[in-house]
């Protein structure tokens, strides 16, 4: 992939050039957060935050500097070379614009109070008590929506939000994908559920397992994928499973041992696989360039929930692997591939989102969607989320939370600060299953690919449509180019129903 140069206009080798300190205090702050999440003793939470929030101003300021600005200024008016060179000025005009709009005493502010908000989030979820968090939640969405003001939105305050991590996406897309997903997904949940074909539950889900053991399968499993382990990858634990990129040649991925159920951190490894190598297969001639990342979280969510569900799901994949899982997870041999494949798509309406599986996923998303939009517009309080949620949640999946942490405690994001997010899961999910159409039409059935454990000749059709372009195009455009259409729900509606029903 290396070779030519990329970046020759010598304006936009001058905004490299200055970039570079952005680029290493994004570096060091991508490894002080892992480092919060894998390895640093809680205590240290007061001083990491403080740091993390004097870098953020730090490189707020950088990124502000007038000659920077100025640079970037002269070459969106310029003649550049390439897709790449205009890229990596709409890229930094997007940051540059957010923060202009964001004034650093608020930024500063936001940093600190998610940071403290993180701690107390898991100190309330652990004691399923929503009042330790409460006040620190109204502190984020009071925040949020004067962040919303000051970025600017047309029709709605959310899509200021939204816009963050999906650029493009609106409101008016979401309202009605979520209303078709709702009615669509009822239907295929009634249908599931009283046919039986698919189980509620599986007794492999009470089976313990040695943790050496499922991390040796998960590490074998990884290297029949194809990730790239103690060279440029590594995994390990965390409370939640996650991927950081912090360089090209340097992607960690997360998983979390729980001693029964192997599936839940099987599972999360092939998903955060997924992630992992969207950054991985980043062409490396953007490294330390703005463009060395996934364009948005919807198209990053489109490769994990692909491995994850597409592939990791599937009987062929079961098939492949099952002789792996037998070899590292002796008490699974009494099962056979059909029991696992069963146990992998168990359907069961679930209070907890991360353990709902394909069919009732999508509607954990369409509750939180709405009440996100209804924060921000201000039409509900943070006092009323917790029996909205549980109202909600019984009208989508017929099922109540008896407590705050498995019902409005169970997530971190808005903890973080994160609201806007959530769509993005549900727009990956349905952009994992055009893109798996997408690849059929090249390479023909994926089961048959998956069976030949051919799993090369998929991530060079990732790398090439996909992966290498980092953030070049923006998310509708990279879809448009890759696959020939933009975010689509008939794709998954078709997957769920063929495989389901
Ligand atoms: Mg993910």
């Amino acid at each position: 992939m290396s070779g030519d140069e990329v970046f020759v206009t010598p304006i936009i080798k001058e905004i490299l050039e200055k970039y570079r300190v952005i680029w290493a205090i994004g570096h060091a702050s991508a490894l002080m957060g892992w480092d919060l999440e894998v390895y640093m003793p809680p205590a240290g939470v007061k001083e990491r935050s403080a740091a993390s929030a004097e870098l953020g101003v730090l490189s707020q300021k950088l990124l502000l500097d007038p000659e920077f600005v100025s640079l970037v200024e002269k070459a969106s008016e310029a003649e550049l070379a390439n897709d790449y060179e205009r890229g990596l000025v709409r890229v930094l005009k997007r940051e540059i614009d957010k923060m202009r709009k964001i004034p650093p005493e608020v930024l500063r502010e936001f940093i600190k109070t998610t940071g403290e908000a993180q701690v107390v989030w898991r100190e309330a979820k652990q004691k399923s008590d929503f009042s330790l968090f409460k006040p620190y939640l109204e502190k984020i969405v009071d925040l949020e929506r004067k962040i919303a003001e000051y970025l600017g939105y047309e029709e709605h305050p959310y899509d200021a939000l939204l816009d963050i991590y999906e650029e493009g996406v609106r409101v008016r897309d979401l309202d009605p994908l979520f209303d078709k997903l709702e009615s669509e997904l009822r239907k295929v949940i009634e249908k599931v559920l009283s046919e039986g074909r698919y189980p509620q539950w599986h007794p492999l889900e009470d089976l313990a397992y040695r943790k050496d053991d499922l991390k040796e399968l998960n590490l074998a499993t990884l290297r029949l994928l194809g990730y790239p382990l103690g060279e440029r990858a590594r995994l390990d634990e965390s409370a939640h499973p996650f991927t950081q990129s912090i360089g090209i040649n340097d992607v960690r991925i997360t998983t979390r041992y729980e001693g029964k159920d192997f599936k839940r951190s099987y599972l999360a490894v092939i998903h955060e696989f997924g992630h992992a190598l969207y950054e991985l297969q980043i062409d490396e001639r953007l490294a330390m360039t703005p463009l060395a990342s996934g364009v948005s979280l919807g198209i990053h969510e489109s490769q994990s929930r692909f491995w994850e569900n597409i592939i990791g799901r599937s009987k062929a994949f079961v098939t492949t692997v099952y002789p792996l899982i037998e070899k590292y997870l002796p008490f699974v041999s009494g099962y056979g591939p059909e029991e696992v494949f069963l146990y992998f798509n168990v359907v069961r309406p679930s209070l907890i989102r991360v353990e709902a599986d394909e069919v009732t996923y999508n509607m954990h998303i369409v509750l939180r969607y709405r009440l996100e939009k209804s924060l921000i517009e201000g039409s509900m309080e943070v006092s009323d989320l917790p029996s909205a949620w549980n109202d909600l949640m019984e009208k989508l999946l017929g099922i109540r939370p008896k407590n705050d942490a498995e019902g409005v405690l169970q997530d971190i994001h808005w903890s973080m600060g994160s609201i806007g997010y959530f769509p993005t899961y549900t727009l990956g999910t349905i952009a994992a299953a055009q893109i798996a159409e997408a690849i059929e039409k090249e390479l023909g059935s994926l089961d048959e690919v998956i069976r030949a454990k051919e799993f090369g000749r998929i991530r060079t059709w990732l790398r090439e449509k996909i992966h290498r372009w980092g953030a070049t195009y923006p998310p509708k455009d990279l879809l448009r180019k890759a696959i020939g259409s933009e975010y689509s729900a008939e794709p998954f509606i078709k997957y769920i129903r063929s495989k389901y029903l």
